[in-house]
């Protein structure tokens, strides 16, 4: 059985959580940056890389070619061809000087669609997706496949040619530990033509042999992880193509509520891939850490969310709140149903809170004096003086991104260290404690399904 020390890749979302990636970024074994958000701000991030990079962190340049492919519309739940969802409302002026808004395409994905060029210009031209049957010909595959692997070696580099002040550090340009083929979400009801064509970018990507690792993207649904043929298809192809690496992405696929039978797929596809290659999460969790132990090598997530991730995110819903991260049940949690639960699980000093919840610096710092402090990790406001409803302080959210991902680096460093016995005995103590606390119980129940994946009986 393969067992590989898992990496903890950190992708930013923004450049609102530069703080969390700077001050912690050393302690992660890689970040991961969509190739959007690179283009919005190019100076910016390729500074911000510079800032973090450490000698051994990993970097990796996500193409995200998707986003220029078909989509599942999350309201409608309609298969749409027409790319709205990278497109934004926009003032501009018409030819008399008047100011009128309209629906166009960001500028991130504009300018990303330049950089790599053909399909992606066409289809932004076009204003339609690109499908399995937009490209026929082998050499456009080719091509498409040469330039999107470039693009993620030398993006970066051609930052710091630019700009002044990075220009004299531009032999420290970091460069990726991987690149990534061209890749599409696979959309339901058209599976097998998606598959075939993801395929085939991967094969593609492999054979133009860059002397830099290969890696691909499976962007699928859940319904293709609870199809066991299907897995038992990727399991056979996808080795076949020749990358080093898988990044597994199954959108609408979360760890805490999954099936057994889901979790013990995923496993078992996990185990068999990686007899053949590296694979990695693309947003995962606990779980899909703890899967080093079945070869998994790598998981990666946002810095406050995106442990799991859907490919296109419904617009318009309200800032969730960040709620505290409960390290034994790996799971996040509201603060007052945590708070109840002290009671009974002996939890009635600072220390016993340390010793029993979390002893990280962000936790020893705000649970210092009383056990009552806890409750500013849940600190509420009024954002605006007429906001009807009370929202989280964003100094509440912060304390509760720090205290995560400083939990996921000790749950990286104990799963390191454990076997597959402690990990499970691990799952079945929090299942018998936390999770039998009448406020915390139903958002427990994935530590038994886990234990039980676990431990492979
Ligand atoms: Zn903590």
């Amino acid at each position: 059985m393969p067992d590989s020390a898992p990496e903890v890749v950190v992708r930013i979302g923004s450049h609102a959580e530069k703080d969390y990636i700077l001050k912690l970024a050393r302690y992660f074994d890689g970040l991961i940056v969509g190739a959007n958000l690179f283009e919005a701000t190019p100076a910016a991030t390729a500074s911000l890389l510079y800032a973090v990079k450490a000698k051994d962190t990993k970097v990796y340049l996500d193409p995200m070619t998707y986003a220029f492919g078909a989509y599942v519309d999350p309201k409608t739940k309609f298969v749409r061809t027409d790319l709205d969802w990278i497109k934004s409302e926009q003032a501009v002026k018409d030819n008399k000087g008047k100011k009128k808004t309209v629906r166009d395409f960001k500028r991130s994905y504009r300018q990303l669609s330049e950089a790599i060029g053909s399909p992606l210009t066409g289809a932004v031209d076009e204003g339609r997706a690109i499908l399995p049957e937009t490209m026929v010909s082998k050499r456009e595959k080719s091509e498409f496949c040469r330039r999107t692997s470039e693009y993620q070696l030398n993006r970066i580099g051609s930052e710091f040619e630019k700009d002044e002040q990075l220009k004299q550090f531009l032999q420290f340009a970091p460069k990726p530990a991987a690149t990534f083929a061209p890749y599409f979400y696979v959309e339901p009801t058209y599976t097998s033509e998606w598959l075939k064509f993801n395929l085939e970018l991967m094969r593609i990507s492999a054979e133009l042999k860059l002397g830099h690792p290969t890696h691909g993207i499976l962007c699928a649904d859940i319904s293709h992880l609870k199809d066991a043929a299907i897995r038992k298809h990727i399991l056979a192809e996808i080795p076949k193509t020749g990358v080093d690496g898988i990044w597994l992405w199954f959108s609408g696929f979360f760890e805490n509520t999954a099936e057994e039978s889901t979790l013990v797929g995923y496993r078992d596809l996990v185990q068999g891939l990686a007899l053949k290659m590296e694979v990695h999460a693309m947003h995962g969790g606990f779980l899909s850490l703890a899967l080093s132990k079945y070869g998994m090598r790598g998981v990666s997530h946002g810095v406050g969310y995106g442990e799991q991730k859907d490919v296109v995110p419904v617009i318009g819903q309200s800032t969730p709140t960040v709620r505290y991260y409960l390290p034994p049940v790996a799971q996040r949690l509201g603060v007052p149903d945590i708070e109840r639960s002290f009671d009974a699980m002996g939890i009635n000093t600072p220390n016993d809170f340390h010793e029993k919840i979390c002893d990280c610096p962000v936790c020893k710092g705000v649970v210092a004096e009383s056990l009552r402090s806890f409750s500013s990790f849940g600190e509420m406001h009024r954002s605006r003086p007429e906001a009807k409803r009370l929202s989280q302080t964003p100094s509440a959210a912060k304390r509760c991104r720090f205290h995560f991902l400083l939990s996921r680096i000790k749950e990286r460093d104990f799963l390191r260290a454990s076997s597959i016995d402690d990990i499970v005995k691990a799952l079945e103590e929090a299942s018998s404690t936390w999770g039998d606390q009448p406020t915390l119980k139903s958002s427990a129940t994935h530590l038994t399904r886990w234990s039980s994946v676990i431990k492979a009986e």
